[in-house]
C-alpha cells in the first residue's frame, strides 16, 4: 500500500512561489488502480515524484506500508524505491546503450534481487521476448512503451507509479498498456497513474482530480 499524508510542495524562483501541492492525501491499496487527473500544472507530476521518492515534499509524508519513504537521504529513498516502487514516466526509463534485456537486468540489480525467471516472465507479458536483444532506439513506439513498463516491473514492485504513461501513444497501444497495468494490479500491486486521458479515467478504480495543488 502507498499512502500520502497532507503533502505540500513549494517551488521558489526569485520572488515567485509556486505552491505545487497544498495538502494532498491519497492512498492506493494492493489491487487498486488510482488515477490522478487535473489540468496541466495542477501538480500531478509533483505528486507522483513525491510518491516515488524522486522528490521530497516540504510538508507531509509518504508511506509504503509501514515504511516512510519521504524525509530520508536520497540514497535511502533510492534503495526503497528500487525495492518497492516501479516508476514509469512518459519520457521512458530505458538506458539507450543497453539492450531491453540488459535494462531489465540493471533494474533488478538495483533492487538487490536478481530473478531471471521473473525477467523472462515480464518480457513475455509485455510481448518483448523476441526483442530482448534490441537497443531502445530500434524499438517501435508501442514496443518502447511496453519496454518502459517491463523495466518498471522488473523489480516486482508492490507499488507502480506511472506519470502520463500513455500520453504519446495511439489508442490501441494505450489499451495494451492499460491492460498490462491491470494485470499488475491483480498481482496484487497498488497502481497510481497521472493522466488526463479519458481512457485512463474510465479504467481506474478511483479517480482523484487535482486543481492548483489540491484535490477537489
Ligand atoms: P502537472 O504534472 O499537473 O502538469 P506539475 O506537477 O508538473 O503539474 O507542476 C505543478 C506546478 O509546479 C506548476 O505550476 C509548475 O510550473 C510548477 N513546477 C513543477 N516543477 C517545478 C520546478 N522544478 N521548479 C519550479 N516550478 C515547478
Ligand atoms: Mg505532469
Amino acid at each position: 500500500m502507498i499512502r500520502a499524508d497532507e503533502l505540500y510542495r513549494f517551488y521558489r524562483a526569485g520572488d515567485e512561489e509556486v505552491r505545487a501541492l497544498r495538502g494532498v492525501s491519497l492512498e492506493a491499496r494492493p489491487g487498486e488502480v488510482v488515477a490522478v487527473t487535473g489540468p496541466s500544472g495542477s501538480g500531478k507530476s509533483t505528486l507522483l515524484a513525491c510518491l516515488a521518492g524522486l522528490d521530497e515534499p516540504d510538508g507531509g509524508a509518504v508511506w509504503i506500508d509501514r515504511t516512510r519513504i519521504s524525509h530520508r537521504p536520497e540514497p535511502q529513498r533510492a534503495a526503497l524505491r528500487a525495492r518497492c516502487i516501479g516508476v514509469l514516466f512518459q519520457s521512458g526509463n530505458l538506458i539507450e546503450h543497453l539492450t531491453v534485456g540488459q535494462n531489465l537486468d540493471l533494474a533488478q540489480k538495483l533492487t538487490g534481487r536478481r530473478d531471471s525467471a521473473w525477467a523472462d516472465h515480464v518480457l513475455r507479458l509485455t510481448g518483448l521476448t523476441a526483442r530482448a536483444g534490441a537497443r531502445p532506439s530500434t524499438l517501435s513506439g508501442g514496443e518502447a512503451a511496453r519496454a518502459g513498463l517491463a523495466v518498471a516491473l522488473a523489480g516486482r514492485p508492490a507499488v507502480l507509479v506511472a506519470d502520463e504513461p500513455t500520453g504519446e501513444l495511439d489508442r490501441a497501444t494505450e489499451a495494451e498498456i492499460l491492460s498490462l497495468l491491470r494485470q499488475q494490479a491483480r498481482r496484487p500491486s497498488a497502481v497510481v497513474i497521472a493522466s488526463h486521458s479519458p481512457a485512463v479515467r474510465r479504467f481506474a478504480d478511483r479517480v482523484l482530480t487535482l486543481h492548483d495543488g489540491r484535490i477537489t
